[in-house]
Order: structure tokens, then C-alpha cells, then sequence
């Protein structure tokens, strides 16, 4: 008979490696987190903070294509690929054209609300009870168009939503937006979708509240650590080998089991896997600064500019943008340019001086907008939980729980299959 798990290892100190340490030391487990900078530090940094159970079309859907197409051409649009020879991408975008249909719309949709709706009554209750200072609010979330042609090209979504997955829309003119929102400039939206049961927060702060009460509850974090490989025999992984900064030699780490939630540093580790991880990092922006005078009130998504505006208690933040340009690290001021521009539009104090981040994410992109929280097809006792996309923040729960019940074996509340590697 075999062992039972009694600890773990999560690599990975994002706001999915949090999760799963949240519900694994839930289940008695003793757990320890490594990351390879900061805990937090990653994409789960300087996201938008939105919580949207509306979000539960995936991103590839009947027309994306098209639209992404007219989108790269434009050279100040939110959607671009820097043109390269790199098999790994060609071959992402090439599944990606071949999910965009109904039938994966509908497979991953079902597989998104699964994880969509736990995860937003988790939070509802659980920063309350445990008092996390990070800026929640449930105002709901404006879907903002800028013409009627493209808010009424939104109406087979919301009938989708509605009707498939219970979730209503209040349809606004662009009269009744700028009575519902006095930021916007008069007479430029032609009106928006409102989703009332979406929610916002900030989720730095969210990730350094978490870290402190599961510290409180005996989880380790080990930062500036980084994994290298797995120690293990056979198809069981006794512990792995990481470096640690400063260190002159690799250091090995035992555990019963092993999560990798590594983002979109995932398929970096294909070779240790064993297994081709389908990730793209799919890299973003984001600029933090203080609550303008004339602060929107409500957060909200600029649907034609693809730029996305949070109010949060303590700041401000506009964040969004798609670039397939591999691992970049750069800063690119065009990039962040679109964010201005987008929100200067609509907004009447678009922004607010002084900037307290300009920031970017590798969001991690998988080709059918559905995350892998499946066993690794090597090894019997490491879980990868990756490739949250656009939605990490707001699955991260149900994401986690899941990722407990597959460690110790446990009956998993959702259906495991739409996750699985294939
Ligand atoms: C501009 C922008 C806006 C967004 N807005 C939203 C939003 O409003 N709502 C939402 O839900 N989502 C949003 N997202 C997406 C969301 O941020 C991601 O889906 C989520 O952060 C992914 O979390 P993660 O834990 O998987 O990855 P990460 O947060 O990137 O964490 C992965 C961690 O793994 C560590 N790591 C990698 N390799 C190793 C290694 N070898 N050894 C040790 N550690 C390692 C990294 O250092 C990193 O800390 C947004 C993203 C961007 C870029």
C-alpha cells in the first residue's frame, strides 16, 4: 500500500500556487511554497482585479479569428504578434484557429462556469470572514461599447449567458451609462452592458493579506528559489532539486507530492514533464496610480479598445493589451500608450499623476481558454495547475480546491475531465 501525502510542495507562489496551498493545508496537509523571485510577484501582480462569472465564453469562439486578424493590423490595437519563426508559437495559433467553434465555446464555457461560480462565492465570503484588506467591492462590471453597431453585436452573448448559464445583463443606453456614471465624457458611449454580479478587488493586496494568514496557519514560503528538476523513481517524484539565489550548489527538497503552478513559465519545464505543455505567454500591462478627482465608480471593460479600468479603493489602475511576443521582459511605452488612449476616449480624468506602476504579466494563454489542473503524465504525485489565461484571479479558488482533491485523492466536486492534459 502506498504511502499517504502528508506534505507537498507548491512551485509556483502565484495566486493559483496560493490557492492550492489555501486548500491542501485545509486538508492537513503541511505545505510549502517555493518561488523563483517573489511570492506574488508574477501575473498575479498587477492584473485587473476583476471578478466576472460572466466571463465564461472562452477567448477562442466563432469570429475571433477574424477579428484578431483586423486587430494585428492595426498597429495601436490591444492585439499583436511580433513576427517570428518559432514552431512552438505557429503551433499554439494553429490550435487556437481550431478551437475557435461553437462546440469549443460550449465545452470550454462549461468548464469555465465550473470554475468561474465557486470561486466568486468563495471570495465573497472568505475575505470577509478572514478580513483581507484588498479593496473588494460587489458593484458589478460595465461592458462599455463605443458604437451601437458593436453593443448590439454582443446580444447572441448575452443571450448565451443568459439563457445557458443563468447570468442576466442589464442593457444601457449611452444616456442612461452617463446617469449610471458621471466619469464618462457626454455623448462618446453608445451605451454598455451591465454585469451586477461581478465583483473587483486588488490583487496584490489580496496575495499579500492570503500569504500572511496561511503563514499564520503554518505554511512555508521560500522565495528566490528555483525548481530544476524532479528526484524520482519510477513514476513517483520523491522530491525535487531546486537553486536557491546565492547558493553555489542545488539543494534537494522532499515531498509526498509536488503542484506546479507555474504559469506561464509552465512549458519552460516540458522536458522534466515529460509532456508538451500547450502555453503561450500572452503578455499584458498594466498602470497603477492614485484615484483620479472624477474616479469611475464602477469598474469596467472598454470592449472596442480592449482596455479595462478598475477603481479601486486605494488606487486606480488600467490594465490590459495581448502580445504574443514570447518571454519579452521589455516595457514597450506604445503598448502602454493604448491604455491611455483607450480610457482618454471616454473618460473625463482619464488618468492621474504621479504613476505608481507601470507594470506588465505573461498571462499564461492555453489554445482552447480552458487551464490544465491535471495529474503530470509521468508521474503519479505531481499536479500541474497552469494556464489560467485571462481568468487566473478569478478561478483561483475552485482552482485550488480542485488541485487539493486530486493531491490526496478525494472525490473532486466539479467534473474533472474539461482540465485533463491531452
Ligand atoms: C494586464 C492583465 C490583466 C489581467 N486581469 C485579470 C483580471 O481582471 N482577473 C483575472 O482573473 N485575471 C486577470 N489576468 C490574468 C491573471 O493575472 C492570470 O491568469 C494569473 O495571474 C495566473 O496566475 P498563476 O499563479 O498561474 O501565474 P503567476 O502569477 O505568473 O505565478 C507563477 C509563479 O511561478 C513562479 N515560477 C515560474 N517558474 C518557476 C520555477 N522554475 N521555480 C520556482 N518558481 C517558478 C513565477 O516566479 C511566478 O511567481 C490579467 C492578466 C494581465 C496580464
Amino acid at each position: 500500500m502506498s504511502k499517504p501525502i502528508e506534505d507537498v510542495i507548491v512551485i509556483g507562489g502565484g495566486i493559483i500556487g496560493l490557492a492550492s496551498a489555501h486548500f491542501m493545508q485545509q486538508a492537513g496537509l503541511k505545505v510549502r511554497v517555493i518561488d523563483q523571485g517573489e511570492i506574488g510577484k508574477g501575473c498575479s501582480h498587477g492584473n485587473c482585479g476583476l471578478i466576472c462569472p460572466s466571463h465564461v465564453p472562452p477567448l477562442p469562439r466563432p469570429g475571433v479569428l477574424l477579428k484578431s486578424f483586423f486587430a494585428m493590423l492595426n498597429p495601436k490595437g490591444a492585439f499583436s504578434i511580433k513576427p517570428r519563426l518559432d514552431p512552438r508559437l505557429w503551433g499554439w495559433l494553429f490550435s487556437f484557429a481550431s478551437h475557435c467553434n461553437s462546440n469549443n465555446m460550449r465545452i470550454a464555457g462549461k468548464g469555465r462556469e465550473a470554475l468561474l461560480m465557486f470561486s466568486r462565492e468563495f471570495y465573497a465570503s472568505f475575505i470577509e470572514e478572514e478580513s483581507i484588506d484588498c479593496d473588494w467591492e460587489q458593484l458589478g462590471c460595465l461592458f462599455v461599447y463605443g458604437s451601437e453597431k458593436t453593443l448590439d453585436a454582443y446580444d447572441p452573448v448575452d443571450k448565451l449567458l443568459r439563457e445557458e448559464y443563468g447570468i442576466p445583463a442589464q442593457k444601457l443606453t449611452g444616456q442612461e451609462l452617463e446617469q449610471m456614471e458621471p466619469a464618462f465624457r457626454p455623448g462618446v458611449a453608445s451605451g454598455a452592458w451591465y454585469y451586477k454580479q461581478d465583483a473587483h478587488m486588488r490583487a496584490d493586496k489580496l496575495i499579500t493579506g492570503w500569504k500572511k494568514l496561511l503563514q499564520n496557519r503554518g505554511v512555508e514560503f521560500i522565495e528566490h528559489c528555483e525548481f530544476k528538476q524532479f528526484v524520482a523513481t519510477g513514476s513517483s517524484a520523491q522530491g525535487i532539486m531546486v537553486q536557491r539565489n546565492g547558493a553555489d550548489q542545488p539543494e534537494q527538497l522532499r515531498a509526498d507530492a509536488i503542484v506546479l503552478s507555474t504559469g506561464a513559465w509552465t512549458p519552460l519545464l516540458n522536458r522534466e514533464l515529460g509532456c508538451r505543455i500547450p502555453i503561450q505567454p500572452g503578455k499584458g500591462y498594466s498602470i497603477t496610480m492614485p484615484r483620479p478627482e472624477i474616479c469611475p465608480r464602477y469598474p469596467m471593460i472598454l470592449e472596442d479598445e480592449k482596455v479595462a479600468i478598475t477603481p479601486m479603493q486605494s488606487g486606480y489602475r488600467l490594465g490590459s493589451t495581448m502580445e504574443f511576443a514570447g518571454y519579452d521582459r521589455s516595457i514597450n511605452p506604445d503598448r502602454l500608450n493604448i491604455l491611455r488612449t483607450g480610457s482618454e476616449k471616454y473618460l473625463r480624468e482619464p488618468y492621474c499623476e504621479p504613476i505608481e506602476e507601470t507594470w506588465y504579466g505573461w498571462r499564461p494563454m492555453t489554445p482552447n481558454g480552458l487551464p490544465i489542473i491535471s495529474h503530470a503524465p509521468r508521474f503519479s504525485n505531481v499536479v500541474i495547475a497552469a494556464g489560467h489565461n485571462m481568468i487566473g484571479l478569478m478561478t483561483a479558488p475552485a482552482t485550488g480546491r480542485h488541485v487539493a482533491e486530486l493531491v490526496t485523492g478525494t472525490k473532486t466536486c466539479i467534473d474533472a475531465s474539461p482540465y485533463l492534459i491531452r
